[in-house]
């Protein structure tokens, strides 16, 4: 039952001010660690799936154990498409049930980002299914498509954007970077404010991963709305299945050793989890 839209998430996360924390998953072991750590904080989350996860796992076998896992789940849990780049993937989506949706046309000219968006828009005949864009470059490697620097978004693209698209969120590049830092981000918290004041829409963190706390808890006051944890997630997994290994060097249960990589994950969601200010804020209770 608690697979729900993106959008009755996304407007309790505007109404409290918090962010919905987003979880990257290409596996049960990443789902279970997610929907685990959500439950013990009593928080909605966001499973999420990019196009590399899915041609990875199949589409179908990934929706399956997304769709699976939320709807067991005790908390509120949307299943979100994270940087599709292509329409086959936001259709496919659809058919599998998925619940909320980002179309990624930030390599794209802005007019040509403006209209695969708009076109992503028209495949969307459910109210509850929440649509989100991206603006502007974040750097580092997403999938498997590797981003130069940073490239701010301009607060005026933002607001052009925003006047010819009818999007839910916005994903803008403001400092952080996908996957793991060299150097300690610095988040762009003015940008963030400015770009919310100016566009009033929900914006999206992108790159969550590695970030202190407690810059992701400021971006959240500047009016970060969904944050998105994928890098850390997986690592924590195979972390915790090496150090199974390494004491347990003849172990071959994977139940038991998998079940090691999920506490380790399961920490870490739970860290980002408050980090946003989503814990108890399950609306279900
Ligand atoms: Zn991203």
């Amino acid at each position: 039952m608690p697979l729900v839209g993106g959008k009755i998430l996304l407007k309790d996360a505007i109404k409290k001010q918090y962010a919905i924390p987003a979880f990257g998953i290409v596996n049960l072991e990443g789902a279970k660690a997610a929907i685990e750590a959500a439950e013990e904080l009593n928080a909605p989350i966001i499973l999420q799936t990019t196009e590399g996860g899915i041609n990875y796992a199949g589409h179908e076998e990934l929706a399956a154990i997304a769709i699976a896992c939320a709807k067991k789940a005790k908390v509120p849990v949307a299943i979100h498409l994270d940087h599709g780049r292509d329409i086959k993937y936001h259709k496919k989506s659809l058919e599998l049930g998925y619940t909320s949706l980002m179309i990624d046309g930030s390599v794209l000219s802005l007019n040509e980002n403006i209209k695969i968006t708009n076109q992503v828009k028209k495949l969307i005949k459910n109210d509850n299914i929440t649509l989100e864009a991206e603006l502007g470059i974040i750097g580092g490697k997403e999938d498997d498509i590797e981003e130069e620097a940073d490239n701010f978004t301009k607060v005026e693209d933002a607001v052009k954007f925003i006047d010819n698209t009818d999007i839910d969120m916005l994903a803008i590049a403001c400092g952080t970077s996908h996957g793991f830092y060299h150097k300690e981000p610095k988040i762009n918290f003015a940008l963030i404010k400015e770009i919310t004041t100016k566009t009033k829409k929900p914006l999206v963190l992108h790159g969550g991963t590695d970030v202190p706390l407690e810059q992701i808890t400021k971006a959240v006051e500047a009016g970060i709305r969904k944050a998105n944890f994928d890098s850390e997630l997986k690592k924590a997994i195979i972390c915790g299945i090496l150090e199974y290994m390494y004491q347990n060097p003849d172990a071959f249960d994977l139940r038991k050793i998998f079940r090691k990589g999920i506490d380790q994950a399961k920490e870490v969601a739970k860290s980002k989890i408050k980090a946003v200010g989503a814990v108890n804020k399950n609306w279900l209770k």
